[in-house]
């Protein structure tokens, strides 16, 4: 059946509002055919409620695909047409914006490399402005919530009613597992500030490769995201753009169906009354965890008198280097990860040299 355009727009409506949202496509939009193709075999496994492909691509170093162009759009129509699935793209310009508007894209999506940018995200809003479609932000390649919510603010300000958040990662220097570390206390602070905002997962872009999409993908929803955008290809490994990270639709519907969907809330009493215990017990620990810490910083002002009074420095680099190798041996005894140890240590490192500080310059 061919959707009406009345239709189409409820139909968008209605997957903006469930839970959890899925969206998959191609990285990018190829081939007419690849495109009807990925498109089809998505819509068969039925658990895909909204098409994606990338038409303009911003890639990070010139020579490589950029993207299909206006060209690539009246093969989404097509694929819309012949699945009523609502298609998104990414959009980096106003004429991108009247492109895609014209050829009838539900959802436009704002990519991490434009919204670093403050003069590209109000190119986008001036365009949008008098526009009723729903927009996806992605997080900005920094970590940098400002930037995140400033893109927000300017689209929000042009008009637009329905906007989501994608948090797709953020760029690191040297290699690590992910392509992009997810860095999730900053998505949770985001949607923290937003909760009228949806936040969907992108584990494609924070993975880079197949093999950890399936574990990044269930993180997201124990964190109780609202949806996942995975790439699809028909042939992921022939991909023109980010190859090794797609995975073929009937893969995509597998790693869907091994997720443990979770909800944030149930109607029981002996769960919430389990859990209330708990928390409470958690609440006692951390007082008494701050109590601790309290004495900790006093016993460090003591060592900044006696350092005061014989003219030391505050830093002692081999002091430090002690602590901390003590803390990984205990640490790993304890359950504790050396990266937490390494971050708790700075933390309480840094405050105790405040605390020193003041002694030592009162
Ligand atoms: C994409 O979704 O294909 C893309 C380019 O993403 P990002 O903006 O997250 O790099
Ligand atoms: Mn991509």
């Amino acid at each position: 059946m061919q959707a009406t355009e009345l239709n189409m727009k409820e139909i968008t409506q209605e997957k903006w509002n469930k839970r959890p949202l899925i969206i998959s496509g191609p990285c990018s939009a190829e081939t007419e055919e690849q495109v009807i193709e990925t498109a089809l075999r998505l819509n068969k496994t039925g658990k895909v409620d909204m098409l994606r492909a990338g038409i303009w691509k911003p890639r990070t170093r010139p020579g490589s695909f950029e993207g299909i162009g206006t060209k690539g759009l009246p093969w989404l129509q097509k694929a819309r047409q012949l699945t009523g699935l609502p298609v998104t793209v990414e959009v980096a310009t106003a004429k991108q914006v009247e492109d895609a508007l014209h050829f009838e894209v539900d959802v436009l999506w704002i990519g991490a490399r434009t919204t670093v940018n403050p003069f590209s995200v109000q190119e986008l809003a001036d365009a949008l402005r008098g526009v009723d479609v729903p927009v996806l932000i992605k997080n900005p390649i920094n970590p940098d919530l400002e930037l995140w919510t400033g893109a927000v603010e300017r689209v929000a300000k042009a008009g637009i009613k329905q906007i989501g958040l994608i948090h797709r990662g953020f760029s690191s220097y040297g290699n690590t597992e992910y392509r992009n570390a997810p860095m999730w206390h900053l998505a949770i602070e985001m949607k923290r500030r937003n909760p009228e905002l949806m936040m969907i997962n992108d584990p494609s872009h924070i993975c880079g490769r197949r093999d950890i999409l399936q574990d990044t993908a269930q993180t997201a929803i124990d964190l109780d995201y609202d949806g996942l955008m995975i790439e699809s290809h028909i042939d992921p490994d022939k991909a023109w753009s980010d190859a090794k990270q797609q995975v073929t639709p009937e893969r995509l519907a597998e790693m869907l169906d091994n997720i443990v969907w979770r909800k944030e809330d149930v109607a029981s009493e002996e769960y919430h009354a389990a859990l209330e215990k708990l928390r409470q017990q958690i609440n006692h620990l951390d007082d008494e965890l701050m109590q601790i810490l309290s004495q900790r910083m006093k016993v460090a002002e003591k060592i900044g008198q006696y350092k005061k009074s014989n003219n030391i420095t505050i830093l002692q680099t081999n002091r430090w280097n002690t602590i901390l190798e003590r803390a990984f041996v205990k640490g790993e005894k304890f359950g504790l990860s050396k990266e937490f140890i390494t971050k708790y240590f700075d933390a309480v490192h840094m405050e105790s040299i405040n605390h020193q500080n003041k002694i030592m310059n009162d």
